[in-house]
Parts: structure tokens; C-alpha cells; sequence
């Protein structure tokens, strides 16, 4: 099981978010839709500790953590439980496409290199980048570049993956091919926590969607609810907006 409790962020005297509650099911597909800078990014970065919240437990499965006393190395076995897409990929541009996916193996879980280099062939495989495992990025597309970034994310075989705006810095015609690989990782029932713009994937992938504004999680349900038959004035005039 996959949850938080409480969790509350201020960056000086502007709180972003406070007492959250959230828990995901194993296999779950949790869409959060909302206004720009409602603190979408920052609760994905409070999750896995890229950014410390002031106060919550996050856990996943053995591990629970407090976000308050967390020392390093509890945070370490959080974000072995986690793998974290980007909106700008973040590839190490040093590396090839083969690299890039299997230095988590190695560092994270400590495989030794033919073992994590096989591996990562597979992944590209199975992303469809089977032939670019040379590749360097900036010799990839911005898609297949995104396509790395979310086959680092499997390749480290994570309960839980956290997608920031996976698309959105994607010129529109990558962005297909992106969403049709969250779309077969759904299929086989990744858990995934995805914050995103792309109001027609949360409408047929998602499980449930959540809509934050305000610094909280002003509704959710499944996403005939939500884009069907939504309640909250703030969400109508959201959903008028993105159209
Ligand atoms: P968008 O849809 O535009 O990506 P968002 O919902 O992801 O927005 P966040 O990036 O989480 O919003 O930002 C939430 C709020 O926290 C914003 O007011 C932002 O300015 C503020 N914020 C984010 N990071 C920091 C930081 N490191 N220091 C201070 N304030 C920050
Ligand atoms: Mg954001």
C-alpha cells in the first residue's frame, strides 16, 4: 500500500499545500489535474524527497517515513521504492540511451554492469527503442528522449512512479508516442501518480483524478465524476479553461 498523511509544505511563510491525505491502491492510475503553481510539483517532489515537507508520513509498503526526522538513509530506501519521470527528461547527456537506463541498476541497486546493461536492452526493447541503445540524447527526438526517461523509471521495477507533466515540454508531435507508453504501462498495472495537463489521457487511463487548487484536494473521483459531472465552482471554471 502506497499513502501519505498530513502532508503539509510552506516555503517561508507561503504555505503550498497543508494536511494532505492520500492513499494509492497496488495497480492504481491517480491523475492530478489543477491550476499552475498550485503545488502539483511540489507534492511529487515532497513524495520522494527531492523536496523536504514540514510535516507527513509518506509509505510505501515496509517503508514509512516521517518527513519531519527523515535521515538519509530512510530516505534512500523511499526512493528505491520510487521512480520519478520529468517534465525535461533530466538524461545525463554524457551518456547513451543504453547508459542512461542502466546506471540506476547499477548505483541504486547495485548490479554489476553486463548484468544492468542487458537489462536496459530489454527495456529499450520494450520501449521501442530496441536500435538507439548507442544513442546519445541530443541525437534522440524530445519523445524518445522522454521514452529513456520513463524506461529509467521501469528499469529500476519501482511500487510507485511519479510523472511531472511527462508531455508537456514535448513538441505536439511527440507527445502521442509518450502517452502511449504510460498507456501500456497502465495496462500491466503499474501503480502511477501522474500530474498532467493531458485532460484526454486522465479521462481514459486514469483510475481516479484528483483536482488541487488552493493548497488542497478540492475533488476526486473516477473521471466520468470529475470531466462528467463535476461540483466545485473552481473545477468548472478549470475544466471551461482548458477546454
Ligand atoms: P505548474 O502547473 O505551473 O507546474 P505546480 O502546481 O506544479 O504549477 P509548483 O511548482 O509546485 O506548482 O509551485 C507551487 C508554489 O510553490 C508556487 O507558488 C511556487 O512559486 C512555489 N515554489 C515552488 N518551488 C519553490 C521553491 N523552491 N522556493 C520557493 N517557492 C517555491
Ligand atoms: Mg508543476
Amino acid at each position: 500500500m502506497i499513502n501519505f498523511t498530513h502532508l503539509t509544505k510552506r516555503f517561508g511563510d507561503s504555505t503550498v499545500f497543508s494536511d494532505l491525505d492520500l492513499t494509492i491502491n497496488k495497480g492504481e492510475i491517480v491523475v492530478i489535474i489543477g491550476p499552475s503553481g498550485t503545488g502539483k510539483s511540489t507534492l511529487l517532489r515532497c513524495i520522494n524527497f527531492l523536496e523536504r515537507a514540514d510535516q507527513g508520513h509518506i509509505r510505501i509498503d515496509d517503508v514509512n517515513v516521517d518527513s519531519q526526522t527523515a535521515k538519509q538513509r530512510d530516505i534512500l530506501d523511499l526512493r528505491r521504492k520510487t521512480g520519478f519521470v520529468f517534465q525535461n527528461y533530466a538524461l545525463f547527456s554524457h551518456m547513451t540511451a543504453k547508459q542512461n537506463i542502466a546506471e540506476g541498476l547499477i548505483t541504486v541497486k547495485g548490479w554489476d554492469k553486463a548484468k544492468a546493461y542487458e537489462h536496459a536492452q530489454q527495456i529499450l526493447d520494450d520501449i521501442g527503442l530496441g536500435d538507439k541503445g548507442d544513442a546519445y540524447p541530443a541525437a534522440l527526438s524530445g519523445g524518445q528522449q522522454q521514452r529513456v526517461g520513463i524506461g529509467r523509471a521501469m528499469a529500476l521495477d519501482a511500487e510507485l512512479l511519479l510523472f511531472d507533466e511527462p508531455t508537456s515540454a514535448l513538441d505536439p508531435e511527440w507527445v502521442g508516442e509518450v502517452l502511449t507508453l504510460m498507456k501500456k504501462l497502465a495496462t500491466r498495472h503499474q501503480t502511477m501518480l501522474v500530474v498532467t495537463h493531458e485532460m484526454q489521457f486522465a479521462r481514459e487511463v486514469a483510475d481516479r483524478v484528483i483536482f488541487m487548487a488552493d493548497g488542497g484536494f478540492v475533488e476526486q473521483g473516477s473521471p466520468d465524476q470529475i470531466f462528467g459531472h463535476p461540483n466545485d465552482p473552481r473545477l468548472q471554471r478549470f475544466l471551461k479553461q482548458v477546454g
